[in-house]
C-alpha cells in the first residue's frame, strides 16, 4: 500500500534528519519530510519513465519560457498519486492538519500572471497525458514581489521563496554549463574553413534545479529545469597574471544578478541588458545541455528534429534559434545552410500578444556587444532573409520584416523566420496575426500561422480548487471527468432539474461562504454571501479596463446616494498586481481602493454594494477567489485580451461571463450560447474602425448623461485626502482603451446581470451550462493540439 510505504519514509525523515518523531515534531518539520518525501517519489518514478523513455526512442519537446508560474505543489502531487485522502488521514491522526502543511508551502511567484501560468498548466496536463517535455526556465531566487495594499497603495517587498520552496527542488550538480557573456569574436580561415572563436568573455555558470511535475493517475513524470546563476569557482589565473583582475571577477558580478529577480524594470539600459543577459542565459544553458546529451546519445545532430522539438513561449527565448545556429556551426562544424535546415525544423513559437509595447526590441548597440557572436549570427540570418525577399520581389516589405532595422533587433520577426510554426492563442487573436499584425509574414509564408486556443489545468482549477463542486459532480455524472473534462457536457443532460440547479446553488453559496470568511480575516470586512459576487481579477493593466469596472461602481454609488436607486447586492471583488513601474496602473488600484473605502464609511450605500480589493494575487489565491464567483469580468478592449485564462477557470466554477467580444470569451461565447452570456461594447473592427477615424473621448461625455454624471461625480471625490477628478481627466484625454464608448453599454448589461441574479433558478441554470460546456478549456485538448499539430510527440507511458 502506497499510503503505508509514504508514512514510513516520512518517520524516517523525521527521525533521521531532526531526531524527532511524528507525535513531537513541529509543523515546519513535517511539512519538510513530507515535500522531501514526495520529491523523492517523483525522483524514483522520474527514474523509471526516462528508461522507459530511452527504449521507445520517443521524440520529446521541450518547452522554454521566462515565466512558468506552477502554484503550490504539495497538494497538486499528492493528488497526483492519488495519496492525499490516506495522507490526511493519517496526519489527523497525529494531530496535524494537512492545510496547515499546505499553509506552509510558498506560492512560487516565477511568472507575472497569464503567460507563466499557461506554461505550468501545459507542463501538467502534458504530464497527465503522458507526453514527454521538458520545461526549461530560470531558477529566480525572488519571483515577482509580494504585493502589500497600504492606505489604497501598492507596495512590493521581496518574495524569498526558496527558504521554503527549495525541499521540491533537486539539485543537478552534475549537469552545469559555461554560458559566456562580453568579449570579441576573432574569425580566420583553418584549412579553408572558417573557424570563429569568443575570446575574452565573462563565464556564469548555470547550475540546473529540477522540480518533478507529476501527471493525474500517470507513471509519467516530466521536469521543469530551472537554472541557477553562479560565478565560476575560483578566478581566472591567467586573467589575474595578464593584470585583467577586474575582467576575471566579471563573471561573478553578472551571475549574481541573472537569477536574482523576475523582470526587473526594464526603463533603464542597465534593466534592458539584465533582461538579454537573463534571456541568453537560460536559452543558452538549455541548449548546450540538450545537444551535449543528444550528441551523447545518437552521435549526430543531423536527426536533431526526429527527437526534439524546440518550444518558444512569447519572444523572450527567442534567442534559442541563433544560440542553437551558434552550437551547430562552432562547435559541431556544421555548414551554415544545414545548420538552418535543422533549425527551422525544430522551432516553433507561440505568440501571446499583439500590444506593441509587449513586441519586444533590442537596440544593437545595447546588445552587439554583451553578446558579440549571437549577433553576427542574428545579423547573418536577417542578411539571409532580406535578401530571399528581395529574390521574390517583396522588397518593399522589409521595413516591416527584416529583423534588424532602425538600429534596433526585433525579436517576433526573428522567431517567426526561424520557426517552422506560429500560432496564436484563440481563434480571434490568431486571426488578427494573420489579417493584421503579421500578415505580410503570412504571405510570404503560407500555412506557418495557426491557432491553439489556450486551456487550463483543470484538475488544480476545479478538482482541487473546488472539492465540494467536484465531489457533487461525481455523484450525478457518470463520465469521469476529472480524467477527460469533455465528459462534463453530460451535466448538460440536467439543464432543467430543478434539484440539481438548487444544489449547485447551494454549493456555490459555500464557497462564497468561505472566501467571505477570507475576506474578514484579510481585510476585516464584513460582506454578504447572498450578494452577487462579482470578480475581476487578473494582472493590472490599463487594457484590461479594471477602471472601466470602477467607474460603474462609482455609477452606483452615485445613484444609490443620490437618485434613490436600490439595487441587487452585490460584492466587488478585485485582485491584482501592478507592475512596479506603471504609475497609472497603481492609481487605478488606489481609486478602487479609495471607493471600497468611502462605501464602507457610508450606511446608505454599504447595504447593496461593497468593494473588496485582495492583496497579492498569485495562483493560490486565485484557488480561493474563483470557486466563490456569480460573474467572471472580462471586459478588456475588443482585439487586446490575447485568449485570457482566467476566464476559463471562473466559467468552469460555474461563474457566468460578463465580456467584451474578445480573446477566448469568443469562443465561451460560442460554446454557451447569448442566453448564458452577458457581451456588451465595441466589436474589434469596430474598434479599429474608431481607431482610424479617431477616438474622441468628449463626444461620449457629450453624448451621454450617464457618462457626464459619473465622470462630473468622480470630480466632486475626495476621499482620505486624496482627489480624484485626475481619473477623469485620463478617460478624457488619454484613454487608449476607450472606457468611455462601451460604458454605456456595460452599465446596461450590468442591470440585466443583475436582474436575472434575481432569480435564483435562472441564475443557477445559466451557472450550469458554464460548468457543463467548459470541457473545450481543459489544457488537454490544447495540448493534443501542440503535440500532434505542430511538435509532432507520442504518448509514451
Ligand atoms: C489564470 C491566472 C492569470 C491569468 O488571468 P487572465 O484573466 O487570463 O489575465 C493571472 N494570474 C494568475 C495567478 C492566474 O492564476
Amino acid at each position: 500500500m502506497m499510503s503505508k510505504r509514504f508514512e514510513q519514509e516520512i518517520e524516517k525523515y523525521l527521525t533521521n534528519r531532526f531526531g524527532t518523531k511524528i507525535k513531537k515534531a513541529s509543523k515546519r518539520q513535517v511539512y519538510e519530510a513530507v515535500m522531501s518525501v514526495v520529491r523523492d517519489e517523483l525522483s524514483a518514478k522520474k527514474y523509471k519513465y526516462e528508461q522507459q523513455l530511452t527504449k521507445s526512442k520517443a521524440k520529446r519537446a521541450y518547452y522554454m519560457s521566462m515565466e512558468f508560474l506552477v502554484g503550490k505543489t504539495l497538494r497538486n502531487n499528492l493528488f497526483n498519486l492519488n495519496i492525499e485522502k490516506d495522507l490526511k488521514k493519517y496526519l489527523a491522526k497525529n494531530n496535524i492538519d494537512i492545510n496547515d502543511l499546505y499553509d506552509i508551502e510558498p506560492d512560487p511567484g516565477l511568472g507575472n500572471g497569464g503567460l507563466g501560468r499557461l506554461a505550468s498548466c501545459y507542463l501538467d496536463a502534458l504530464t497527465a497525458c503522458d507526453y514527454p517535455v521538458t520545461g526549461f526556465s530560470i531558477l529566480y531566487e525572488y519571483g515577482i514581489f509580494k504585493q502589500v495594499i497600504s492606505n489604497g497603495w501598492q507596495q512590493e517587498f521581496p518574495d524569498h521563496w526558496l527558504e521554503l520552496g527549495k525541499y521540491g527542488l533537486v539539485y543537478r550538480n552534475d549537469e552545469e554549463i559555461e554560458v559566456k557573456f562580453y568579449g570579441r569574436v576573432e574569425e580566420r580561415f583553418e584549412d579553408g574553413r572558417l573557424v570563429v572563436e569568443h575570446k575574452d568573455y565573462a563565464s556564469v555558470m548555470a547550475e540546473p534545479y529540477d522540480l518533478l511535475i507529476s501527471g493525474y493517475k500517470s507513471d509519467s513524470v516530466n521536469t521543469l529545469r530551472l537554472w541557477d546563476a553562479k560565478a565560476k569557482t575560483g578566478f581566472d589565473m591567467k586573467l589575474f597574471e595578464r593584470g585583467e583582475y577586474s575582467k576575471s571577477s566579471e563573471g561573478s558580478a553578472i551571475a549574481s544578478s541573472i537569477s536574482k529577480l523576475l523582470y526587473p524594470a526594464d526603463a533603464t539600459n542597465q534593466g534592458k541588458e539584465l533582461r538579454i543577459k537573463q534571456q541568453y542565459f537560460f536559452v543558452s544553458a538549455s541548449l548546450q545541455q540538450l545537444l551535449k546529451n543528444h550528441y551523447k546519445e545518437h552521435a549526430t545532430l543531423e536527426n536533431l528534429s526526429d527527437y526534439v522539438s524546440l518550444h518558444i513561449n512569447d519572444t523572450h527565448p527567442s534567442l534559442a534559434i541563433a544560440e542553437l545556429m551558434r552550437i551547430l556551426i562552432d562547435d559541431y562544424n556544421y555548414s551554415w545552410e544545414r545548420a538552418w535546415e535543422i533549425s527551422t525544423k525544430t522551432f516553433a513559437y507561440t505568440n501571446h500578444t499583439i500590444m506593441a509595447e509587449a513586441l519586444e526590441k533590442w537596440s544593437v548597440d545595447l546588445f552587439k556587444p554583451l553578446l558579440p557572436r549571437i549577433y553576427s549570427i542574428i545579423e547573418e540570418i536577417n542578411k539571409r532573409f532580406c535578401q530571399w525577399v528581395i529574390d521574390q520581389g517583396k522588397d518593399y516589405t522589409l521595413a516591416e520584416t527584416a529583423i534588424i532595422y532602425d538600429g534596433m533587433i526585433r525579436m517576433a520577426n526573428l522567431c517567426i523566420i526561424g520557426s517552422f510554426n506560429v500560432n496564436g492563442v484563440s481563434k480571434l487573436h490568431s486571426d488578427i496575426l494573420v489579417d493584421s499584425t503579421f500578415k505580410t509574414f503570412n504571405e510570404l509564408y503560407p500555412g506557418k500561422f495557426g491557432n491553439v486556443t489556450n486551456g487550463i489545468a483543470h484538475r488544480r482549477w476545479i478538482a482541487q480548487a473546488n472539492p465540494e463542486l467536484t465531489e457533487y459532480l461525481e455523484t450525478i455524472l457518470k463520465g469521469d471527468f476529472v480524467k477527460d473534462l469533455s465528459k462534463i457536457s453530460e451535466l448538460n443532460n440536467f439543464v432543467n432539474d430543478k434539484k440539481v440547479i438548487a444544489e449547485l446553488n447551494k454549493i456555490k453559496l459555500i464557497k462564497k461562504e468561505q472566501l467571505a470568511q477570507y475576506i474578514k480575516e484579510v481585510n476585516g470586512i464584513e460582506v454578504n454571501p447572498n450578494s452577487i459576487f462579482d470578480v475581476q481579477v487578473k494582472r493590472l493593466h490599463e487594457y484590461k479596463r479594471q477602471l472601466l469596472n470602477a467607474l460603474h461602481i462609482a455609477y452606483l454609488y452615485k445613484e444609490i446616494k443620490y437618485n434613490n436607486l436600490k439595487p441587487t447586492p452585490r460584492t466587488f471583488i478585485f485582485a491584482a498586481k501592478a507592475s512596479s513601474g506603471y504609475h497609472t496602473a497603481k492609481n487605478i488600484i488606489k481609486f478602487i481602493c479609495s471607493l471600497g473605502e468611502m462605501i464602507e464609511q457610508d450606511p446608505e450605500v454599504r447595504e447593496y454594494i461593497k468593494v473588496v480589493f485582495l492583496e497579492d494575487y498569485k495562483v493560490s489565491l486565485a484557488e480561493k477567489i474563483i470557486p466563490a464567483a456569480d460573474v467572471s469580468e472580462q471586459i478588456s478592449q475588443a482585439g487586446k485580451e490575447a485568449s485570457g485564462t482566467g476566464n476559463m477557470k471562473l466559467m468552469l466554477n460555474g461563474a457566468v461571463t460578463l465580456g467584451t467580444m474578445d480573446g477566448a470569451n469568443v469562443e465561451i461565447f460560442d460554446a454557451v450560447g447569448n442566453d448564458n452570456i452577458f457581451i456588451f461594447g465595441l466589436t474589434t473592427p469596430e474598434v479599429e474602425e474608431l481607431n482610424r477615424q479617431g477616438y474622441k473621448s468628449w463626444e461620449y461625455y457629450n453624448k451621454s448623461k450617464r457618462v457626464k454624471e459619473t465622470l462630473d461625480f468622480i470630480r466632486t471625490l475626495t476621499i482620505g485626502g486624496v482627489n480624484f477628478s485626475f481619473i477623469a481627466d485620463m478617460l478624457l484625454t488619454n484613454d487608449t482603451y476607450m472606457c468611455l464608448a462601451d460604458f454605456d453599454s456595460y452599465v446596461d448589461r450590468q442591470s440585466d446581470v443583475a436582474k436575472a441574479f434575481e432569480d435564483k433558478e435562472l441564475w443557477g441554470r445559466m451557472s450550469l451550462v458554464n460548468t457543463a460546456n467548459a470541457g473545450i478549456f481543459s489544457a488537454d485538448r490544447s495540448v493534443e493540439e501542440y503535440a500532434k499539430d505542430i511538435w509532432n510527440i507520442k504518448k509514451v507511458k
